[in-house]
């Protein structure tokens, strides 16, 4: 089988992982797999059918009953599938940042999308983004990048992100969304967010898209032969 290459971006919740790994994924001609779209998928399940994502027994009394699917369209963009259903749009509400944030605790669901996310990678060539690709997931990815951002600097760059696509956006709630995001995400026992002792951390808080780009490009170009 052709050898394939993984690049695992970790980091905080409005780092601007997406942002970067898809257009890192358009430069170098990998695929680019946005593993929080996953656990939002998971989240919107539940959230449909009234199970809080804190509920254990719940979740795992139905979680056998999802199927997930990750599909690409002709341009490359990443489609979550809910039992057969598109639900990528679905999945991009504050409401689901957050239920996905609890939901990602569970041990049975973290257990589920594991093989899952491997397997995408032992078939493709990969940036895959998400808080935990570089030390669970793909402990031996080529290259792993931490980025991370000030959680002013995300806040202000969630909110203006929600305001260009015409949705309500508070600053001072986003900002302490943020903040009790990442506290649950550092804190809860498997998987936490955390910074892998080989990977390369990256703060994006006084830097552009571009610049950011060429930086992690140049880490690439390095480890992984072109
Ligand atoms: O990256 P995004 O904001 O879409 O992720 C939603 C939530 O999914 C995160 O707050 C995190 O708790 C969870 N997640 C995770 N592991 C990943 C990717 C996301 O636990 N690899």
């Amino acid at each position: 089988m052709k050898k394939t290459y993984s690049i695992a971006i970790d980091g905080p919740a409005g780092a601007g992982k997406s942002t970067i790994a898809r257009r890192m994924a358009r430069e170098l001609g990998y695929r680019y797999v946005d593993t929080g779209a996953i656990y939002r998928t998971v989240a919107y399940f539940l959230d449909l059918l009234g199970i809080s994502p804190k509920d254990t027994d719940g979740v795992e009394r139905y979680i056998d009953e999802l199927t997930v699917e990750i599909r690409y369209d002709e341009e490359g963009a990443q489609h979550m599938l809910m039992n057969g259903m598109d639900v990528t749009s679905d999945i991009r509400t504050q409401d689901i940042s957050q239920k996905a944030s609890l939901v990602s605790a569970q041990p049975a669901v973290r257990e589920m999308l594991l093989d899952m996310q491997r397997e995408v990678a032992r078939q493709h060539t990969v940036v895959m983004d998400g808080r935990d690709i570089g030390t669970v997931v793909l402990p031996r990815a080529d290259v792993k990048i931490f980025l991370t951002a000030s959680p002013e600097v995300r806040a202000r760059r969630r909110t203006d992100e929600l305001l260009a696509k015409g949705q309500k956006a508070e600053y001072p709630r986003i900002l302490q969304e943020i903040l009790r995001r990442d506290d649950q995400d550092i804190h809860r026992p498997i998987a936490p967010l955390k910074m892998a002792r080989d990977s390369v951390k990256v703060d994006t808080s006084e830097l552009d898209i571009d610049s950011v780009v060429a930086e992690i490009l140049r880490i690439v170009k390095e480890k992984i032969p072109q």
